[in-house]
């Protein structure tokens, strides 16, 4: 089956950029929120990301408005029956995946394939919910998605060789590279990127430096573009100690307990650049 129509479901900083790309590429999409509001915010800030690429001329204005044109947003699920496959960027909880995995199976087509951005639920948990496990798989997009090379691809107990080798195809069409990785909780980009940010929180708990410090010496001393805590801020305090705490539970190692100073910072509301104030004010 040629896939022309994808199916985005969460239009918030992964799924718009998940819609940017694949109607950049030529692809049909429709976008599917909760709500008219957040809709309208996600199409919003797809349509700024472009104009920003039309004013780097990596984008001519006529590949923008037929881009823009290819996005049919919308409220109601069943408008997805007509996407040959559907990659889910809804908010990062179980219940929530679980029961839109359970509604997929019914309302897409049995060859479809289910594709999860999560960055920590387990895939074979989520291709447990449907009938279709060979057809699950995990499509872990980077953010910022228009400009990040990586697609993660995980395969689940149950996914299939053909499963993998659509979306290894499908990744390059984005012009992405896919990785191939297996289930497991961090699968390997979170597994080892949030042990060494939660370290690096407990260097600044324990005093041993700055924040400023900590990533002066990543920059610096590893060639990281932007330092571990940097990073940290970026991604959202409350979604590294969600990571953590995944870990810490799926993997049952105390070397994953969160980090204290991580903890309180959350406790304190203080959840990096998206409330204004982590380990740097913004
Ligand atoms: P976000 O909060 O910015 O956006 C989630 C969106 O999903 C919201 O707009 C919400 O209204 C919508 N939503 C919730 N339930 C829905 C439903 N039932 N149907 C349709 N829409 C629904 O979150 P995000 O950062 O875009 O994360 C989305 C997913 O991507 C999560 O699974 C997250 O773990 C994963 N992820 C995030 C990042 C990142 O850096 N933010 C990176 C890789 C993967």
């Amino acid at each position: 089956m040629e896939i022309k129509t994808v199916g985005v479901i969460g239009a918030g900083t992964m799924g718009n950029g998940i819609a940017h790309v694949f109607a950049k590429c030529g692809f049909e999409v429709v976008l599917v929120e909760v709500e008219q509001r957040f809709l309208d915010r996600g199409l919003q800030t797809i349509t700024k990301n472009m104009e920003r690429e039309v004013a780097k001329a990596k984008l001519t204005e006529a590949d923008r408005d037929a881009s823009l044109k290819r996005i049919h947003g919308s409220l109601d699920r069943k408008d997805l029956a007509k996407c040959d496959i559907v990659v889910e960027a809804a908010s990062e909880r179980f219940e929530i995946k679980s029961e839109l995995f359970r509604d997929l199976d019914q309302i897409c087509r049995p060859e479809v394939i289910l594709a999860s951005n999560t960055s920590s639920i387990s895939i074979t948990k989520l291709a447990a919910q449907t009938k279709r496990p060979d057809k699950v798989i995990g499509m872990h997009f980077f953010n910022p998605v228009p400009m990040m090379k990586l697609v993660e691809v995980i395969r689940g107990l149950a996914t299939t060789d053909e499963t993998y080798a659509t979306v290894k195809a499908l990744a390059a069409k984005l012009d992405k590279t896919p990785v191939e990785v297996n289930d497991a909780p961090g699968f390997v980009s979170n597994r080892v990127l949030m042990p060494l940010i939660n370290e690096a929180i407990y260097t600044v708990m324990e005093g041993v430096a700055t924040p400023e410090a900590v990533d002066e010496v990543f920059k610096l001393g590893m060639a990281h573009p932007m330092g571990p805590l940097t990073l940290a801020d970026f991604i959202g305090l409350d979604v590294c100690l969600d990571i953590m705490r995944v870990m810490h539970s799926g993997l049952g190692d105390p070397k994953y307990r969160p980090c204290p100073l991580l903890i309180k910072m959350v406790d304190a509301g203080w959840l990096g650049r998206k409330s204004g104030r982590g380990f740097y004010k913004y």
